[in-house]
């Protein structure tokens, strides 16, 4: 294998360090530790896990979490009567309405609905607009872990060019428009992308968030590239990417591996963008 690993799982670590200090002296200051309210609707299994996951994090920063379950027969107006009470409660200081959502729920009708200051994913309309114009306020967190995974790697962004398959809101466009903030030359692909391996094949750097088992191989890749797979697959019984791993990592550069690579950088960027929330909410003296 020639790929240096980008380690998610140690950033994460070092990130979620630097969020309990930052909790902590919260708490000291204003009497009051950061909170998040998880909002669950069904018993999509992955998104159970996740939302335990995120409150096991929170719980390990010295940070409050609340999750409110409700059941996947949940009208959208029953759950905007939720958003509109959390949005009013002082000691929730972050919104995360995980999806997905049954089909009488129109997620963008939810995201509209939270608080701009308490939009931790950074989904609403106006964290998307702020990211839009370069002024970026909290960031969604899948493109946020990665851009700091660049970072702290010290892979230089500015000039390359970056490839991103995938035109999701919660990743594909938030990552395209941070890579482009960062100076390189991006190109987003899709499903509807003509010859994908045409354009893979000259990215220097190349985000994968597709979710399709194996669909980055080997020859789609330039030697030395950056790989960074968001995917979340289960193939073969296993947790895997989108990228195949084993054969990529022989002629990349640098790779993040799945488990371990971008997705305990969504948590940890969740926990960063709730005290960045708590912060700003606490010394505006909007809550307690
Ligand atoms: P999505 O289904 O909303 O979007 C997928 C995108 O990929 C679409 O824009 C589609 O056009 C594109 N696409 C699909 N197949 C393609 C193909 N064969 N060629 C080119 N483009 C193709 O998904 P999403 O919410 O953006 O998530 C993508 C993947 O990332 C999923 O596997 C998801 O589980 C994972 N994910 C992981 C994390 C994490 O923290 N690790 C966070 C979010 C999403």
């Amino acid at each position: 294998m020639t790929a240096r690993i980008l380690d998610g799982k140690a950033l994460a670590a070092q990130v979620e360090r630097e969020v309990a200090a930052q909790a902590a002296a919260l708490t000291a200051r204003y009497g009051v530790s950061p909170g998040l309210a998880a909002v669950l609707v069904g018993d999509d299994p992955a998104s159970v896990l996740y939302v335990r996951r995120k409150a096991e994090a929170f719980g390990r920063t010295g940070m409050r979490s609340e999750t409110f379950h409700l059941p996947a027969s949940t009208a959208e107006a029953e759950l905007l009567q939720l958003i509109a009470t959390l949005n009013a409660r002082p000691d929730i200081h972050g919104i995360l309405p995980q999806q997905p959502m049954p089909e009488q729920i129109n997620p963008r009708t939810v995201f509209e609905r939270v608080d701009p200051a308490k939009d931790v994913d950074g989904l609403g309309p106006m964290n998307m607009a702020a990211l839009l114009v370069g002024r970026p306020r909290l960031v969604p967190c899948t493109p946020a872990g990665i851009m700091r995974l660049l970072e702290h790697a010290g892979i230089e962004v500015g000039g390359k060019d970056a490839v991103v398959i995938g035109r999701s809101l919660i990743v594909g466009r938030p990552i395209a428009l941070l890579l482009l903030q960062a100076n390189a030359t991006v190109t987003m692909c899709h499903t509807r992308t003509r010859e994908l391996a045409a354009h893979t094949r000259r990215a220097d750097i190349l985000v994968v968030a597709a979710g399709k088992a194996r669909l980055i191989t080997r020859e789609m890749v330039k030697p030395g590239a950056v790989i960074v797979d968001v995917g979340v697959n289960r193939a073969d019984g296993r947790l895997a990417g989108d990228v195949d791993f084993a054969a990529v990592a022989e002629v990349a550069g640098w790779i993040t591996p799945v488990p371990g690579g971008v997705g305990p950088m969504t948590i940890a960027m969740l926990l960063r963008n709730t005290v960045q929330a708590a912060e700003a909410q606490l010394r505006s003296g909007k809550t307690v």
